[in-house]
C-alpha cells in the first residue's frame, strides 16, 4: 500500500524522471512542481545577492541603517510575491531587542599558598551576561566538574549531586573524550558520537548547564586540539563587544561570570591546589568521575557598558491549502546580517557579507516566490524568516525559536540556509551533522530526484551543526536540517571543493573581501534551492511529521513538546 510519504516522493519522481519512475500510478493528479521550480534563476539570486551586499547596505550591521534598508527591500520582495505578514500582528517584522556589552574585567586566583594574578585577555576572558554595571565573585570555592556534562541519553553527569551554587566551576572543553573499549586510539562512537562533536562539547552549553546549576562563575580550560581553535581566536572575540537578547530578568539567571583560561594557567592553579591536571583529565573521561573540589578560591570583578539596540526579523507567510493544516508550519531560515562597517579598518571598511549570507538572504527568496507560482499551494503553511544576529551568536533565530509567533508543536521543520554553492553544479549534497532525523531520509529521497547523493559533513569534529540558525530551532525541539554545497564538482578534479573552499575561508570568510566575485557560477545554487523547495514542499504534504532519530540530542525536548504522542 502507499503511503502519503511514498505518494510525495514519487510525484517528486514523476516530476524530474517521467512517470516510469513511479511503480503504482498516483492516486491524485501529480502536482506538477516544475514549472514552479524554474522560476529560481542564476540571474534573480545575483540581483539580489547584489543590492543587499551593496556598499549602499553598509554590511547589513543589526541597528544600522544597513538593517533599516535589508528590512525595506525584504518587505518589499515578500510583498511583491504576495506572501502574507509572517506575523500575527500584521506586520513582515518581528522585533529583536538585543543588548550589546563591553566588558572590562579583573581576576585572581588564591591557591594553597599562592595568589595569582591574570592577565586580561593573555592568561583568561572573562565577560558577564548579566546585564548590570558590575557583576563580583568573591572569595568563590573552586571546583572541577569534569566536562560539566549532563547527558541522560549516554548515563552521564559530571555533576553527581553536588551543589554547585555560588561556587566556581572550572571544565573541559568539547565532549568526554571516551576512548572504545577495543581500540583505545579511538573514541567511542557509542559515547557522544565518537569523533563528531555533539551539543555538550559546545562552549555555549557548559554556560548554560552552570546557570541551570546556579553556579557564580564558570570557567573552561582552553586546549587547542579540543576546542578546534587556539587561544587566540577566544581571546580576540571575547575582548570586543559582545552581544545578547533583552531579558526581563536582565539575564540574572546567568553565572555572574563566564571565563576561559589558558591551559597552562590552568595547571598552575591545580598544581598549586595540589591537584594534577593531567590526572583530573584522565579521571574525567569515565562515568565514574566525581566533581573534585579544588583547594582555591576565585575573585572576579566585570564592569559592563551597555547599549540597547533594537533589530528585527523579516518574516513572510504562504498561507497553506489545507484547512486544518494551514495551521501546522514550514519554517525556512536564512540570516540577512553580516559584520557592518568597522571604521578603524584601513581602505575597505565594510563587510559586504556577499556569500556571508546576502548569497543565502536571495536563494531563500527565489524559494520563496517558487512556493509562490505553485497551482495549489502546499497543505501546510510556509515561513520564510530572515532572521538578525546570526553573526553576533545565533540572537534573531534564537529569539524566535524561543518566542515564536507560532506554537512549536506546530512547527514541523525548520530549513536553514547560510551561504550558497558558487562554484558550479555538483553530483552530491552535504549534509551538516550526522543523519539525527528523518528530513534526512527526505533529503536523500529529493536528491535522487535530482541523482545526485548525500554526502556525510567531512569536519564533523568541528561541530558545525551547532554553528547557525537552524540549531536554535534544533534546541527547542524542532526537527532542523542543514545543508551545505556538495563537494564533487561536475567537470572538475577530486581537489576542486577543497581548493575553493580554503581559497574562501582563507581570503574571504569574514572579511571587507567578501563580495560577489566576477568567477561565480551559481548553476549549483539553483540545484540546490530547488532541492531545499522540494524537501519544504514534501514535508509541508507528509501527513506525518518529522522526527528525531534515536539517539539525537534533541529527542527528548520534543517528546515532551509532543506530549509524547506520536502524530
Ligand atoms: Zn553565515
Amino acid at each position: 500500500m502507499m503511503t502519503k510519504r511514498t505518494l510525495v516522493f514519487c510525484l517528486l519522481m514523476v516530476l524530474s524522471l517521467g512517470a516510469l519512475a513511479c511503480m503504482q500510478p498516483p492516486a491524485t493528479p501529480p502536482v506538477d512542481l516544475k514549472p514552479a521550480l524554474d522560476t529560481i534563476t542564476s540571474n534573480d539570486i545575483l540581483a539580489h545577492t547584489k543590492v543587499l551586499s551593496s556598499d549602499e547596505y553598509e554590511g547589513r550591521g543589526p541597528g544600522t541603517k544597513g538593517e533599516e534598508l535589508t528590512v525595506k527591500y525584504l518587505t518589499e520582495q515578500f510583498q511583491r510575491l504576495g506572501l502574507k505578514p509572517g506575523n500575527p500582528d500584521g506586520t513582515f517584522v518581528q522585533k529583536v531587542p538585543l543588548v550589546g556589552f563591553t566588558g572590562q574585567a579583573t581576576a585572581s586566583f588564591t591557591a594553597g599558598a599562592k595568589t595569582m594574578t591574570l592577565s586580561f585577555p593573555n592568561d583568561y576572558v572573562a565577560i558577564s551576561r548579566r546585564f548590570v554595571p558590575e557583576s563580583k565573585v568573591e572569595n568563590s570555592d573552586m571546583v572541577f566538574v569534569g566536562y560539566g556534562v549532563v547527558a541522560p541519553e549516554y548515563g552521564w553527569d559530571d555533576y553527581k549531586g553536588m551543589d554547585v551554587r555560588g561556587k566556581t566551576i572550572v571544565m573541559l572543553v568539547n565532549d568526554p573524550a571516551v576512548p572504545d573499549p577495543t581500540d583505545p586510539a579511538k573514541l567511542d562512537d557509542k559515547m557522544f558520537k565518537g569523533k563528531a562533536m555533539t551539543y555538550y562539547g559546545r562552549w555555549t552549553y557548559k554556560y548554560e548547564i552552570a546557570a541551570e546549576k546556579g553556579a557564580a562563575a564558570a570557567v573552561i580550560i582552553h586546549e587547542t586540539g579540543p576546542a578546534g581553535y587556539p587561544y587566540e581566536v577566544v581571546s580576540g572575540s571575547w575582548s570586543r563587544e559582545n552581544f545578547d537578547i533583552q531579558t526581563p530578568d536582565k539575564n540574572m539567571g546567568r553565572p555572574a561570570v563566564e571565563s576561559w583560561i589558558t591551559t597552562d594557567r590552568a595547571k598552575e592553579l591545580f598544581t598549586a591546589s595540589g591537584q594534577d591536571f593531567d590526572a583530573l583529565k584522565k579521571a574525567a573521561i569515565t562515568k565514574d568521575f566525581k566533581p573534585v573540589v579544588l583547594n582555591a578560591k576565585a575573585n572576579f570583578d566585570i564592569k559592563n557598558t551597555l547599549r540597547e539596540i533594537n533589530s528585527a526579523n523579516v518574516i513572510g507567510k504562504l498561507e497553506g491549502s489545507d484547512p486544518t493544516l494551514k495551521n501546522e508550519y514550514i519554517v525556512y531560515t536564512a540570516h540577512w546580517d553580516h559584520l557592518g562597517r568597522d571604521s578603524n579598518l584601513q581602505g575597505d571598511q565594510i563587510f559586504n557579507g556577499a556569500l556571508d549570507n546576502a548569497s543565502g538572504t536571495a536563494a531563500l527568496l527565489e524559494i520563496a516566490e517558487a512556493f509562490t507560482k505553485l497551482s495549489t499551494p502546499p497543505k501546510r503553511s510556509i515561513l520564510f524568516n530572515f532572521v538578525t544576529a546570526e553573526e553576533k551568536g545565533l540572537l534573531g533565530a534564537k529569539y524566535y525559536a524561543t518566542n515564536p509567533l507560532y506554537p512549536l508543536n506546530k512547527t514541523v521543520a525548520n530549513i536553514n540556509i547560510d551561504g550558497v554553492n558558487q562554484w558550479g553544479r555538483t553530483r552530491d549534497i552535504t549534509m551538516v551533522g550526522d543523519d539525527n532525523s528523518t528530513l534526512i531520509d527526505v533529503l536523500r529521497s529529493v536528491a535522487a530526484t535530482q541523482s545526485r547523493v548525500v554526502n556525510p559533513d567531512p569536519e564533523s569534529e568541528k561541530g558545525f551543526y551547532y554553528r547557525s540558525d537552524h540549531f536554535e530551532f534544533a534546541k527547542e525541539g524542532v526537527p532542523a536540517l542543514y545543508t551545505d554545497s556538495g563537494v564533487d564538482y561536475i567537470g572538475k578534479d577530486a581537489n576542486y571543493s577543497k581548493q575553493k573552499r580554503d581559497e574562501y575561508t582563507e581570503k574571504d570568510y569574514h572579511k571587507p573581501s567578501d563580495e560577489i566575485k566576477p568567477d561565480w557560477d551559481l548553476t549549483g545554487a539553483i540545484e540546490d534551492a530547488q532541492l531545499l523547495t522540494m524537501i519544504g514542499y514534501s514535508v509541508a504534504q507528509d501527513e506525518k511529521y518529522p522526527e528525531w532519530k534515536a539517539g539525537s540530542e534533541f529527542k527528548a525536548k520534543r517528546d515532551e513538546m509532543m506530549g509524547g504522542t506520536a502524530k
